[in-house]
């Protein structure tokens, strides 16, 4: 296991008296790991990374920065002496300056006349030395916030902070930025936090992610884990489409729905809140008179794959199939599980 740069406890945060926004959250980022905070607008996202970066003050909890305490109740390190990078939605660059003049701006800590060299080596790292005599405004969104990047990086900070920093740009260009800042902080070998409310974006960028819901963490895990082992309700339906359905369990694997016999990924007893991905259900033709048989209600064509809706005595189920698997609305359906139910919760 890699070694841990940032060791985060207990971090509790209060503006007023409704409540805290960030309450008792605690996760680990190891050295050149990328690491995403998902979830949506207002659950305390972006007061997380203000406390980490030190421009916000925790009421209670730690933060640990390669083993030295950075951030807590009794003792605070300032921000510009945290040696964080910091990029942020809008990209925040100077707009009097150039591209290389942005990025030498940052470098404080080096000799003046170094800084033009050393802010022409960064932007070369990110494919910009070209543009480097262009002012902001004569660059693209996505080319801004690779010189955003370069400035964040240039000063060689312990860990880069990313708020939301690819919301700015249109769908095509913010997939192409996204793999491109990817590559060059794995090249660089920096640790970094994206803050996002997109579970794809997060799921293509990070290695790990936090789901975060009203201010606490409700799970950390790889892209798959959180995606394929949802461990509660919200982070199953906050990371895509799923299927949620009640079933009674008797302490083995083996369970009886509206549409067949389920495997669940764990032993279970009692009423049990399960929850199955549409790509791995299918369906099949089935007459009309089978007892486990559905209707399909509804089609959408999406490219790659059909979501179809089906209707079970009462019950709805979304499943994927691929483009070339084709059923009519009101057809009558059996809906197969590929892969086991996922458990969320059980009540004896
Ligand atoms: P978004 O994705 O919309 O940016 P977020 O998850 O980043 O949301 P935060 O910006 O951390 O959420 O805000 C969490 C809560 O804290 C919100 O209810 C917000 O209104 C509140 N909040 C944030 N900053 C302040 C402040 N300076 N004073 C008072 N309340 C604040």
């Amino acid at each position: 296991m890699s070694e841990i740069l940032l060791q985060i406890s207990e971090l509790t945060k209060s503006f007023d008296d409704t409540g805290p926004v960030v309450n008792k959250v605690g996760f680990k980022v190891y050295k050149n790991e990328i690491f995403a905070l998902l979830g949506p607008s207002g659950c305390g996202k972006t007061t997380s990374l203000r406390l980490i970066a030190g421009f916000e003050q925790c009421d209670v909890g730690s933060i640990y920065i390669n083993g030295e305490l950075v951030e807590a109740p009794q003792k605070r390190l300032s921000p510009q002496k945290r040696q964080i990078g910091f990029v942020f939605q809008d990209y925040a660059l100077f707009p009097h300056m150039t591209a290389l003049e942005n990025v030498a701006f940052g470098l404080r800590d080096v000799e003046k006349k170094k800084r033009p060299v050393l802010a022409e080596a960064v932007l070369c790292r990110t494919g910009m030395e070209k543009y480097k005599h262009r002012m902001p405004d004569e660059l693209s969104g996505g080319q801004q916030q690779r010189v955003a990047l370069a400035r964040a990086i240039a000063p060689k900070p312990r860990l880069v902070l990313m708020d939301e920093p690819f919301s700015g740009l249109d769908a095509m260009l913010r997939d192409t930025t996204r793999k491109e800042v990817r590559a060059i902080l794995k090249k660089a070998g920096m640790s970094a936090i994206l803050v996002t409310h997109d579970q794809e974006e997060a799921l293509s960028f990070a290695d790990r992610i936090a789901v975060m819901n009203n201010g606490q963490i409700e799970q950390v895990g790889t892209p798959e884990e959180v995606y394929y082992n949802p461990k509660t309700q919200f982070v199953a339906q906050f990371l895509g489409r799923t299927n949620l359905f009640r079933v009674h369990a008797d302490g083995s694997t083996d369970v009886e729905t509206r549409f067949g016999s389920v495997k669940l990924n764990k032993k279970a007893s009692g009423l049990v809140l399960c929850s199955i991905r549409p790509e791995h259900l299918t369906i099949e033709r089935s007459n009309s008179d089978s007892e486990e048989s559905g209707i399909i209600t509804g089609r959408e064509f999406r490219g790659h794959d059909i979501t179809y809706h089906v209707l079970f005595r009462g019950d709805k189920y979304i499943v994927h199939t691929d483009n070339r698997v084709l059923f009519d609305v009101d057809e009558s359906v059996t809906v197969k599980p590929l892969e086991a139910a996922v458990v969320l919760e059980q009540k004896s």
